[in-house]
């Protein structure tokens, strides 16, 4: 363990008040550095904004006659460090297949000849053949020379999660990131290298050590919580919605000074589809809140525009696809709202972090309705398995009745010991405004919070499963209530009339399977002890579910929903 005070520790610290003018390191930078500058792999895994670029910024500014290699798949973000560094007076370049030829040129020549500390270089261009071989020989080659670098000492590797599949933003490139050392000149001294990521459960943590080969590297994963974030999940109704949470922001009452809650701040709204990013930026306008759209689609002027205007409030608004946001760095996003389902918990935690940098209260509000369910359901399946089972975990999210942010750090590999977040939930505040009021958990929808609207559903199945016996699987019930006419079916209603067959043929299936695991998890649906069948699981309703049945029949609703089922 490096202590403070040692001659590194202390050089490190120089460096970073006479170039950066910060006065102290934050959580582990410090160690980070030091590790690093001291020739070990190290691995840090920690929040966005907690000062990664630091770590791997700081190394050649302290060793006069070393390079580092900084390797990152964002471009605008490699640009926004590149000129940063440059007003700080560190010399620091980029080089990227996407410049022109005469820009890459330029760069990569002064990097060779030792005039960068920082060299930044996207995974594509540093996979040639020979290219990192070229570059460290070339540099060697300037031992010697005054105020000229020869060493390469550190190889970072920012967003790392990019490496792997089961991240959220699996690039092929970063595959070939794995033998990097081995390109190296066989005389060459050994090279440290870094790997960071503000995102990783513990799987994509394992293969992120495993495929870029780093030796015994010092770990430092840090926590996730973010305090100040308000997290909330909504049920669609209209677009109006959006726009009345727009306007309050993340404001908890109403202000005086006569200014709205997205006056404030900014405001972020990731939602799927460009047309919709254009529609709904249209809406917000419309209602008084100018707001502009970005997505992958607008030309490049456009996009820069539009960063632009948010990135100095002249636009506070922006609703945009998952392309915004790469190395957005504003402190005063005060609300993230996505208008619809993220693929997988990992990157919706990547969004939402978006939103309080400065510490300040802010909210992470989701909605989505059924009709987004289906969908996003619909494309996670037909991408294959790992895709699906990314999405299951991010639908379990949107259902959970516990503690959100507590769920959010498990999956994450955090250990949590509380079970509630001091009402910094939608469910935790929800259960705190529940112990401050006279009415009992009796008149509380058994779905809990967020599947109100799912009351019919819920009927519908458990009625179905009653009227086939208890006695199958899960297919034939929801076949039962899509009207399908199988053998099993048959056999299984023996020519009774059941009053819910058919009613459930406006929905897709995928929706029926997700509403029979809702119910599975709350207790409405029993796997029988001693099993019908050989072959599968059989399920039955349990006394809460029978209770619920009765319940929804009693208030009149089961009527209507037999006479207008759902969509
Ligand atoms: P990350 O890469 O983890 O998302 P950044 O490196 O962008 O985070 O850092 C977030 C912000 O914190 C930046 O504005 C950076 O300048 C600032 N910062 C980093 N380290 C320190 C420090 N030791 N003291 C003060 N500010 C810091």
């Amino acid at each position: 363990e490096p202590q403070p005070g040692t001659a590194l520790a202390e050089r490190a610290l120089a460096a970073l008040r006479r170039v950066f003018s910060y006065q102290s390191f934050r959580g582990s930078q410090l160690d980070i550095i030091v590790a690093a500058c001291s020739g070990k792999d190290t691995f840090t895994v920690q929040a966005t904004g907690s000062g990664k670029s630091l770590c791997y910024q700081l190394p050649s500014l302290i060793h006069p006659h070393t390079v580092t290699l900084v390797i990152s798949p964002l471009i605008s973000l490699m640009e926004d460090q590149v000129a940063k560094l440059s007003q700080l007076g560190v010399p620091a370049c980029m080089i990227s297949s996407q410049q022109s030829d005469s820009d890459r040129k330029q760069a990569e020549r002064g990097a060779m000849q030792g005039e960068y500390a920082i060299v930044y270089v996207t995974p594509e261009r540093i996979t040639l053949e020979r290219w990192l071989y070229n570059f460290a020989q070339s540099l060697l080659t300037n031992k010697g020379q005054k105020d000229r670098r020869y060493l390469l000492s550190l190889i970072a590797v920012d967003e790392a999660h990019c490496v792997s599949e089961w991240g959220h933003d699996f690039r092929p490139h970063y595959r070939l990131l794995g033998n990097l050392r081995s390109n190296l000149p066989s005389s060459h001294p050994e090279v440290a290298m870094m790997a960071l990521t503000a995102t990783a459960t513990p799987r994509v943590r394992q293969e992120i050590v495993e495929e870029l080969g780093l030796r015994n590297p010092d770990v430092w994963v840090g926590s996730f919580d973010r305090r100040n974030l308000f997290y909330e999940v909504r049920r669609k109704n209209n677009r109006g919605d959006l726009v009345s949470t727009v306007r309050k922001g993340a404001e908890k009452d109403d202000e005086q000074d006569g200014l709205q809650g997205w006056e404030r701040g900014s405001t972020v709204i990731y939602c799927s589809t460009r047309d919709e990013t254009v529609q709904l930026a249209a809406l917000l306008s419309h209602n008084g809140i100018p707001a502009l759209p970005y997505h992958a689609g607008l030309s490049a002027s456009d996009r820069a525009t539009t960063q632009r205007a948010f990135a100095f409030s002249k636009c506070r608004v922006v609703v945009a696809t998952v392309a915004f946001g790469m190395g957005i760095d504003k402190a005063d996003v005060r609300l993230v709202v996505h208008w619809g389902l993220a693929k997988a918990v990992e990157q919706y935690y990547q969004q939402t972090g978006r939103a309080g940098r400065d510490g300040l209260f802010s909210k992470c509000i989701l909605f989505y309705d059924n009709t987004d369910l289906s969908r996003a359901m619909g494309l996670a399946g037909s991408d294959g398995a790992r895709v699906a089972a990314l999405f299951e975990d991010f639908r379990r999210y949107t259902s959970f009745g516990g503690c959100r942010r507590k769920y959010l750090l498990e999956y994450f590999g955090e250990e949590v010991e509380w079970t509630d977040c001091n009402g910094m939930c939608d469910s935790c505040a929800a259960s705190a405004a529940a112990a401050t009021t006279s009415v009992g958990s009796a008149h509380q929808v058994p779905l809990g919070p967020s599947h109100r609207d799912l009351a019919a559903h819920a009927y519908l199945l458990l009625c179905s499963v009653q009227a086939t016996g208890g006695r199958y699987g899960m297919r034939v019930p929801i076949d039962l209530l899509q009207g399908a006419k199988t053998k099993k079916v048959e056999t299984a209603v023996g020519g009774r009339i059941v009053p819910v067959a058919g009613k459930g043929n406006r929905v897709i299936s995928g929706m029926w399977d997700f509403v029979f695991s809702e119910l599975q998890s709350k207790g409405f649906i029993l796997t029988n002890p001693n099993n019908f069948s050989k072959f599968t699981t059989t399920y039955s309703v349990s006394a809460a579910g029978r209770k619920y049945i009765d319940k929804f029949t009693e208030s009149g609703a089961a009527v209507a929903v037999l006479k207008d089922p759902p969509p």
